[in-house]
């Protein structure tokens, strides 16, 4: 597809169509909105809009669809895989002043927000109706970009995914309609979903411009266990049983001794240097999750843990935990000087055994620099593999290594990205994946998006 450059009658048209200071070609604005957290090289927007209601976004989107002009939407830029990219410059939509929460029904379990909308900022709104917005990618996120996404996290094996709480979406369409999809009603079995199918779409399909989100109560009791292994393999046998044992663990996180080695280090903390498997585990009663915890223990010790620390009180547990939460960001501060590749493939929870072996075969005598993350009670595991910047040999020698684990984990009935979305990085693995049923993808985007406008060079190869 030919898109247009933004020329001075553009420029003029689209800045009278918003107050003067949310239009802005400014140089640095353009390069604020050239990256996000990946190592995709950046590129440039051609101006930014910061929005303020669906309206304006419709108007906006019909004046891009009218004069060819690409547009991708902005959350917080924190995405791990070009995802936000305006690979084919254009416009830029921030959603950072669209971010009200309009109204909470804790009644119903319910919030209605705006797509700029953090969802830490939403839980802090919630603290005090004792209900929550459980999915947790870790990066200061918004709504819309966990929703463009189906970003998920830590707690996703217990509370489930992004897609699991989109009640309600109103989404802008590139002919300048606004649709509502979905009920307030907790379930329904009226028509199509399209809510899923713009859960996970990138802004490739419309653009999210309100939501209704279902939310969760907090756990009355918790309890949490950090438990270390001589070997990745056991760490994750241990996960395998927890599940098969029916456990339904609240998270359920392996991390390589590199990482413990890390967290000890910026966090102040004083854990083995091991394989770990962090658990925890939501309940009513603190009796009811003692004995859940004694179960866990006989599974960890049955597949060899070295040692096994339950019940940490509530301080230190968030301390931990914390750390668990900070370690992305950690990495990359860490490492200044290398780019990051991640990868976020994910199994079926049986194939996650052959999955390690795969991985500890791929590493072995390399030198590079790895740590091993994975959200391991979902099956999903993130390599991350450092690059020194500027060495092209190296990056081809990880980039080889991501293929051939991606194309293990999709011989094993698995996924390219378990969380991260497709965006740029993941476009090769479409057809392997997907089939005959990428056509059909390819035929619901023309029938939304005709001219390719939104977010274009995305999800497809
Ligand atoms: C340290 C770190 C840890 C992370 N850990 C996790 C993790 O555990 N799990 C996980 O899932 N992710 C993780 N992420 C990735 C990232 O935080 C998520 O993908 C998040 O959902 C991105 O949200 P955002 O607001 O930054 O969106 P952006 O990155 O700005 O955008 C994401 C996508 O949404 C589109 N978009 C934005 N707003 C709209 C809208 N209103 N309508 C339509 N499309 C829109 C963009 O065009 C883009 O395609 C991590 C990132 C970092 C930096």
């Amino acid at each position: 597809m030919q898109f247009n450059s933004l020329n001075h009658t553009h420029m003029d048209q689209l800045r009278a169509m918003v107050d003067s200071d949310r239009f802005s070609a400014g140089e640095s604005v353009l390069d604020l909105h050239a990256r996000d957290q990946s190592s995709h090289p950046p590129h440039r927007p051609e101006a930014v809009i910061w929005p303020t209601s669906p309206t304006e976004v419709a108007e906006i989107l019909k004046y891009a669809n009218t004069h060819l002009i690409p547009i991708t939407g902005w959350g917080s830029g924190s995405s791990l895989e070009g995802n936000p990219i305006p690979l084919k410059g254009g416009l830029v939509l921030d959603f950072s002043r669209m971010n009200r929460i309009l109204e909470i029904r804790d009644e119903d379990f319910q919030a209605d927000v705006e797509p700029g909308v953090v969802y830490q900022d939403l839980n802090q709104k919630l603290k005090h109706t004792g209900l929550f917005f459980p999915p947790d990618p870790g990066a200061r996120a918004t709504l819309g970009g966990m929703i463009a996404n189906n970003a998920s996290g830590t707690r996703t094996i217990y509370y489930g995914s992004t897609k699991d709480y989109v009640l309600k979406l109103s989404v802008a369409l590139v002919n300048g309609e606004i649709i509502e999809l979905g009920t307030r009603a907790s379930k329904t079995s009226s028509g199509y979903d399209l809510i899923r199918l713009f859960v996970g779409s990138e802004g490739t399909l419309g653009v999210v411009v309100g939501a209704t989100v279902r939310l969760a109560g907090l756990p009355v009791e918790f309890s949490a266990a950090i438990v270390n292994f001589p070997s990745i393999d056991q760490a994750g046998r241990a996960v395998f049983e927890t599940m098969r044992g029916g456990l339904n663990p609240a998270t359920l996180e392996l991390l390589g001794p590199e990482c413990i080695e890390l967290m000890n280090r910026e966090a102040g903390l004083e854990l083995d240097v091991l394989p770990t498997v962090f658990m925890e585990f939501h309940g009513s009663t603190t009796r009811q999750l003692a004995e859940i915890l004694g179960l866990a223990k006989d599974i960890c010790t049955e597949t060899g843990c070295r040692d096994f620390r339950p019940g940490l009180g509530r301080s230190e547990r968030d301390r931990i935990f914390q750390a668990r939460h900070d370690l992305g960001e950690m990495i990359i501060r860490s490492h200044p000087e290398c780019h990051v590749k991640i990868m976020d493939v994910a199994v079926p929870i049986t194939a996650y055994s052959e999955l390690i072996d795969a991985i500890n075969q791929e590493t072995a005598g390399t030198n590079l620099k790895t740590y091993y993350i994975s959200h391991a009670g979902n099956g999903n595991v993130h390599l991350n593999i450092l690059c020194p910047k500027g060495d092209q040999r190296q990056w081809q020698q990880v980039e080889a290594i991501v293929d051939r684990l991606v194309a293990k984990s999709l011989t094993v009935g698995g996924t390219a990205t378990g969380e991260h979305g497709i965006g740029l990085g993941k476009r090769k693995f479409m057809v392997a994946e997907h089939g005959a049923s990428l056509e059909w993808m390819k035929q619901i985007k023309t029938m939304f998006d005709p001219n390719g406008i939104l977010n274009p060079g995305k999800i497809f190869p």
